[in-house]
């Protein structure tokens, strides 16, 4: 089969690695618009899910990655002046940039070709490739050329928000947030290996104006958010990939297509569909969709056959994802809903911003409900365990 995959992010260089993987007489190119060792973001969180699903179809990969993870601990919300609340929780991390060598590496040792610093122009003929993969991610040119075809809606987000890294190095995953004159800005930050973390700031764009990032440059921007963020960032540095002398800020676009293939094109990731930063879980999805894209290719009898059940398997596995991410964005969109709880009750109303209930309840009684449930769930296990051990007891007892 000839492939084409046009993006070397996760999603077209790990569905490369399994094309060859399960036959090296596949004849795989993936093209990559920016040079070798330049993309954008700094690092990505993940989970076991992810680990597993790379076990369970590449392990020389998932050792790499594990290898090379960073490892986070707990999760910490941090308002306005309060004593921060510390959750349980943990994960890995992982330099964007490093993920990608990683998987480039793979790729080349099985035989796959990447061509950097090639932009694929969507008006080329690519109708001697099999299969067309657009993995270009969620500006993908290629699916924007036939948006009609796949029925593209792109829904743009409220907030602002940058992707910026950072040399203090954060061990547990920690949102926090902080009121100035402008309104609330927060950030959630996450170490990804030494020396270095990721934080991402957002905000309403009323308050973006207001503090005047719309006209300020990157390095007078940068210096305004050292300022709001002093205490957290303990004397470190925000860094920033700029362009323009601009700091790189965003409203999140989230991507849907009705349809996820079109003649010999398949999408693959975020040019397929978004789930918001704020969940972390784009790169996963990205690279389950690569498994399952591969899977069907090799057991379907002809590749239409096979992006059908693709589109069919993926649109129902991340349906849950997608929901939870809409939650999520709604939340950080409402935020002047719980500002005014206490920290204890901020940080459940936050930890739980992925449950529809949390907007539709007033925020104290989901607090309450919450705490509730816990209980219920406490007291619940204890009646299990006692129950366990009086079934095990002797009869004595
Ligand atoms: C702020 C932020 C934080 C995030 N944090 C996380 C996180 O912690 N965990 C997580 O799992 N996910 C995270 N994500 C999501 C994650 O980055 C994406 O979901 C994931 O990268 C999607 O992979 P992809 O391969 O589909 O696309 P991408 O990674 O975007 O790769 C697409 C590639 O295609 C190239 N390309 C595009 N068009 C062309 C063309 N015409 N020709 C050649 N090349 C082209 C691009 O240059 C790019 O390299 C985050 C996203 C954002 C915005």
């Amino acid at each position: 089969m000839k492939m084409s995959c046009i993006g070397a992010g996760p999603a077209g260089l790990y569905l490369a690695i399994l094309m060859k993987n399960r036959d090296p007489r596949h004849d795989v190119t993936v093209y990559e618009q920016n040079p070798e060792g330049v993309t954008h973001g700094w690092g990505v969180v993940f989970w076991d899910d992810l680990i597993h699903a790379l076990q369970d179809n590449d392990p020389q990969t998932a050792r790499e990655i594990v290898d090379q993870s960073f490892l986070w601990v707990d999760q910490i919300v941090d308002i306005k002046d309060q004593k921060p609340v510390r959750g349980t929780g943990g994960g890995y991390s992982m330099r964007r940039q490093r993920l990608l060598d990683i998987l480039a590496k793979r790729a080349r040792e099985l035989g796959v070709t990447i061509r950097y610093d090639t932009e694929v122009d969507p008006a080329t003929d690519l109708s001697d490739s099999d299969v067309v993969v657009a993995s270009g991610g969620v500006g993908s040119r290629l699916r924007r050329q036939r948006a009609s075809e796949f029925g593209t809606k792109v829904e743009q987000g409220r907030n602002k928000y940058v992707w910026l890294g950072t040399t203090r190095v954060f061990h547990a995953f920690e949102f926090a947030f902080v009121p100035t004159e402008a309104g609330w800005l927060w950030f959630h930050a996450y170490g990804f290996e030494h020396g270095m973390s990721t934080l991402i700031v957002e905000c309403a764009p009323e308050t973006w104006t207001k503090l005047g990032f719309d006209e300020l440059g990157a390095e007078d921007s940068l210096a305004r958010l050292e300022e709001i963020f002093a205490h957290h960032l303990r004397g470190h540095k925000l860094l920033a990939q700029t362009r323009d002398n601009r700091l790189p800020w965003l409203n999140f676009s989230q991507v849907t297509n009705e349809r996820w293939h079109n003649k010999n094109v398949v999408l693959i990731g975020d040019a397929a569909h978004t789930a918001h930063f704020s969940i972390g879980s784009g790169t996963r999805l990205a690279i389950e969709d690569s498994i399952a894209l591969a899977r069907h290719l090799h057991e379907k009898p002809t590749i239409a056959a096979a992006f059908h059940a693709y589109e069919t398997d993926r649109k129902l596995a991340i349906s849950r994802t997608l929901k939870d991410a809409r939650y999520s964005a709604r939340w950080y969109e409402n935020i002047g809903r719980y500002t005014h709880l206490a920290a204890p009750q901020f940080a459940i109303a936050m930890l739980g911003r992925r449950s529809p209930l949390v907007a539709m309840l007033p925020p104290r009684v989901y607090c309450q409900l919450d705490g509730l449930t816990r209980n219920v769930s406490v007291l619940k296990t204890m009646r299990r365990m006692a129950g366990d051990f009086y079934r095990r007891a002797p009869r004595s007892l």
